[in-house]
């Protein structure tokens, strides 16, 4: 008899759940996205893409896309807050393409975004069906309930629905992530802005207590993005598009480097978002149901690897399903989880630390990672 390969659903059009969508259909499995949002929104944010993660979009086909449209920076620095002392110097640019075979990116986020949504036919993203409610059959089948009222049933279910994931609060609890005591003040805007004022294209830098990251996001460099980790006691907000007020970001920084606060007496405006965190969960599979991403393995942003550890999650699933059938899909979804969270799990607790790049060390660990050849666990 022949095999019926699964359908599969993914819950949330995130970075994550786009890139595993695009993973699963280049091995011929049916996907649907289940997305709460109307539409998409391009927020002011930059995003770091990293060799471990470039591998997996090149082999989607983004290679050009990224080329043309992202920021390839010769290092990545760290300098000291006020004196502006180089405490490290990644190289990047060619070192990195000869070191990994593939560059290290700089972009806007809303550019990676629509690359992996241009990847996905319209009729594979369902827009405002946010998830409720899951039952899974004794079969494996799992339905799935939205607030809109409508139902919808798959062979698997995948949580792609960020640090609140309602697919984790259905399977291990609800539970609310930790907040840091610290917040991200962010945007992108036009390097016109600055008067001329040099920047360096790729650097962090660090304070007692605070830094703040700042990069072109494409080869023209007309526009640079920053963000920082401010501590701030109340966590206030926790959105997208929540706005912050300038002047507090500005006093924050008041004693930082000359070119820091350049930048931000520069910015017209800026979003701000709390900081959250998650210790590595016992597991993500539930039968049918897995996680993926933020909503099994939120991290700070310190290494940038939040979502270019989500995009590896989708090449690895991908293949742990490729060949398949329905009733596979159980077995192949622990075997995800097994080849993936120790990984994921080490960056977790690597990038809380914030101590990543700050000095030299070994940074192969995290870049070197291919998710096409890495070994599937047993
Ligand atoms: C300040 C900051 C800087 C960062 N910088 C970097 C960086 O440089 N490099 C990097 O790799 N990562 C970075 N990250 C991390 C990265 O943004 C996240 O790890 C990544 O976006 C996670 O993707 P995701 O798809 O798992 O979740 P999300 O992007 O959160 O997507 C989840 C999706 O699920 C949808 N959803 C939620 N609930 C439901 C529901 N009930 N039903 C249906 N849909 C639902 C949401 O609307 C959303 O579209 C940064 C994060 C922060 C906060």
């Amino acid at each position: 008899m022949p095999q019926r390969k699964p359908h599969i659903a993914i819950i949330g059009a995130g970075i994550g759940g786009l890139a595993a969508a695009v993973c699963l259909r280049r091995v011929g499995i049916d996907v649907r996205i289940h997305e709460q949002a109307r539409g998409f929104i391009r927020l002011g944010a930059g995003i770091q893409q990293a060799p471990n993660a470039v591998r997996v979009l090149f082999a989607l086909g983004l290679r050009d896309k990224l080329l043309a449209q992202a920021f390839q920076p010769d290092s990545n620095d760290s300098r000291d807050h006020d004196t502006g002392a180089l405490t490290n110097s990644l190289p990047l640019g060619q070192s990195v393409r000869d070191r990994h075979g593939v560059p290290y990116f700089l972009m806007h986020r809303g550019d990676l975004h629509a690359m992996l949504a241009d990847l996905v036919p319209d009729d594979v993203i369902r827009l405002n069906h946010k998830l409720a409610g899951l039952d899974q059959a004794p079969n494996g089948m799992v339905r799935m309930i939205f607030t809109n009222g409508e139902t919808a049933v798959a062979d698997a279910v995948i949580g792609a629905d960020g640090v609140h994931s309602v697919v984790r609060d259905l399977m291990l609890g609800a539970e609310q992530p930790r907040y840091t005591g610290r917040v991200a003040y962010r945007t992108v805007f036009p390097t016109a802005r600055l008067n001329g004022l040099p920047v360096e294209p790729c650097v962090k830098w660090w304070g007692p207590d605070r830094h703040i990251v700042s990069y072109f996001v494409n080869p023209r460099r007309d526009e640079l993005y920053f963000v920082t980790s401010t501590p701030e006691p109340e966590a206030s907000v926790e959105s997208w598009s929540a706005k912050g007020d300038l002047a507090t970001l500005r006093a924050a920084y008041d004693t930082f480097h000359p070119q820091v606060r350049g930048i931000l007496a520069a910015c017209p405006d800026v979003h701000k978002w709390a900081l959250v965190e998650r210790d590595p969960l016992p597991r993500w599979v539930e039968g049918n149901v897995a996680l993926l991403g933020d909503a099994c393995h939120p991290m700070t942003p310190y290494m940038a690897q939040g979502a270019s550890t989500s995009i590896e999650d989708g090449a690895v699933l991908s293949r742990c399903l490729d060949g398949v059938d329905r009733d596979g899909v159980g077995d192949a979804l622990r075997r995800y989880e097994a080849t993936r969270r120790p990984r994921t799990s080490r960056i977790q607790q690597t990038s809380a630390q914030n101590t990543w790049l700050r000095e030299p060390h070994d940074a192969d660990w995290v870049y070197g990672y291919d998710a096409w050849t890495v070994p599937l666990a047993d």
